[in-house]
């Protein structure tokens, strides 16, 4: 494993991000919204989570912008790396997949909303943050960079941390009795394998 390999990997880890988000978010498009709670606030932690996880990275790679910031690359890192970017495109692949059409970029409830509470959700009820950290955390392990590299964990922890007790909330606000026995059995990011 080499500093240029590790970049490799992770420009492939966005690729492949896409390409698995692409047909869902043009489906969304086509669905009715019952309900939403998009503000400018959300808006602004959907930036900064790009930002950091896609526009910094691939600008200090691109340009060198930010090779001030560099300390020298520790291959086993960058292996772990590449094992936690795995791990990411699978969960997120997965929660997609689980999550069909009651998915949505910005908090929303459509008018056909099912709680999905079986498959991955009946352990965790936000795997598809659980992937975003993970995507955080590849990032920081791939790019020996303090600012590319821990640009991903700045942006996701600026969108988990605004947005989660608003989407619970809201689902409270709809599915109530069922969100709440949802939300007891079930941890938020890390699997709950002992009380389902
Ligand atoms: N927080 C979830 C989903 C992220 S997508 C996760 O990390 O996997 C955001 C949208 O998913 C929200 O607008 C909400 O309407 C919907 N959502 C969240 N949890 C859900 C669930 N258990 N079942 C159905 N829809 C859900």
């Amino acid at each position: 494993m080499t500093a240029n390999i590790a970049a490799i990997i992770w420009v492939a880890g966005i690729v492949i991000w896409f390409i698995i988000r692409w047909p869902h978010q043009k489906r969304a498009r086509k669905m009715k919204v019952a309900s939403h709670r998009r503000s400018n606030a959300e808006r602004a932690v959907l930036l900064a989570a790009s930002v950091g996880l896609v526009v910094v990275p691939a600008a200090h790679l691109t340009t060198g912008i930010f090779n001030f910031a560099n300390y020298p690359f520790i291959p086993a890192l960058g292996w772990a790396g590449a094992i936690v970017m795995a791990g990411f495109l699978w969960l997120f692949r997965e929660s997609h997949r689980q999550l069909g059409k009651n998915w949505s970029i910005t908090l929303e409830i459509r008018e056909t909303h099912k709680l999905v509470t079986d498959g991955l959700y009946q352990y965790v009820r936000h795997p598809m943050y659980s992937a975003f950290w993970l995507w955080a955390i590849a990032q920081a392990l791939l790019l020996p960079n303090w600012i590319a590299g821990l640009a991903g964990l700045v942006g996701v922890g600026l969108l988990y941390f605004s947005r989660v007790a608003k989407e619970e909330k809201m689902m409270r606000e709809n599915f109530g009795a069922e969100y709440e026995a949802f939300c007891a059995r079930t941890g938020r990011v890390f699997p709950v394998f002992w009380r389902s």
